[in-house]
């Protein structure tokens, strides 16, 4: 059974080249991160900035290790730790966590890279245009076709431990979604033309579901997962041009929902939902597939609904 590592370092301080924190500190800054689901404000991120006398980005890069906290990586045991550094729609700083999360006894594919679950983090949370991302790791390959589905690939900063790079570094003569005839791009989606008919669905489902970023399928799609006490995690379809790297709203929402620090248990989780496109759908396999790992098909719920479009 996957589990967190999130309690097996709380005993010790972190100090890095970047920074360095008391015990008393090093709690303090986990437990925000952990408390607003893998995310430092922008007013904490100011205030820790004073404290310790750093910049933005060298705080950036020393957190990193408290996103590797976050990965449940039960086959690898390799944890990975990414920070997106997003701006928000009232241009604030805010530092968007992400850890990898794989998926025992289920075909590898189905992994949740660190950057993808940072960018899926600042996707769905408000971010609106990526600065920085600071990684513990070289980006793979498949992740650097993930970021390359981003408006300003070529724009932001991939921090790793000792240089710096754009985008087009790591990726030249790249396919993208411009190759597919596609002028969207993730965080620069088409402008909403559609609602789903049923008006007694979940609203906040329906909304994730809307937001959901799929112009190669067409199906808006998102999945809810339920907990017990913890509240719900959501998240949605992010599509990529290369197919294989695009993120399923299961594996969006369990990011979201590993980012709390929780263990997905019989316990923690009541229900799964997920919500389709009548006619496009195509998520059931994965969602299946993701969630017997855990032993929790029983606890899915998969809804099949029209959409039509607005004003018709
Ligand atoms: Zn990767």
């Amino acid at each position: 059974m996957a589990s967190t590592t999130f309690s097996s370092q709380q005993s010790t301080a972190l100090q890095n080249k970047h920074i360095s924190l008391s015990l008393e500190q090093t709690h303090a800054i986990r437990s925000q991160i952990k408390n607003a689901r893998g995310i430092l404000r922008a007013e904490d991120i100011d205030q820790w900035c004073n404290t310790l006398s750093v910049s933005k980005e060298t705080l950036l890069q020393g957190l990193v290790p408290f996103a590797s906290e976050f990965a449940v990586a039960p086959i690898s045991k390799f944890y990975v730790g990414a920070i997106v550094s997003g701006l928000d729609e009232n241009e604030l700083t805010h530092f968007y966590f992400g850890a990898n999360v794989e998926f025992d006894h289920q075909a590898l594919s189905l992994v949740v890279h660190a950057e993808q679950s940072a960018i899926n983090n600042a996707w769905l949370n408000g971010a609106k245009k990526i600065t920085q991302i600071a990684i513990s790791d070289a980006p793979c390959g498949y992740c650097r076709q993930f970021m390359n589905e981003l408006a300003d690939a070529n724009e932001f900063d991939i921090l790793l431990p000792k240089q710096a790079f754009k985008l087009n570094e790591l990726l030249p003569h790249s396919f993208g979604p411009s190759d597919l005839g596609n002028k969207y791009s993730l965080f620069n989606s088409a402008p909403q033309q559609y609602q789903f008919v049923d008006e007694t669905l979940d609203k906040k489902l329906v909304e994730y579901a809307l937001k959901a970023y799929v112009p190669y399928t067409n199906n808006y799609s998102a999945v809810k997962i339920s907990t017990a006490e913890q509240g719900d995690f959501y998240g949605s379809y992010a599509e990529n041009a290369a197919y294989s790297p695009s993120l399923s709203p299961l594996q969006s929402a369990i990011s979201q929902f590993f980012l709390a620090g929780l263990n997905f248990d019989g316990e923690t989780v009541t229900q799964i939902t997920l919500l389709e496109t009548k006619g496009f759908e195509n998520q059931r396999t994965v969602t299946t597939a993701a969630l017997a790992s855990f032993g929790s098909i029983a606890k899915l719920q998969v809804i099949s609904a029209p959409i039509v479009a607005i004003n018709s």
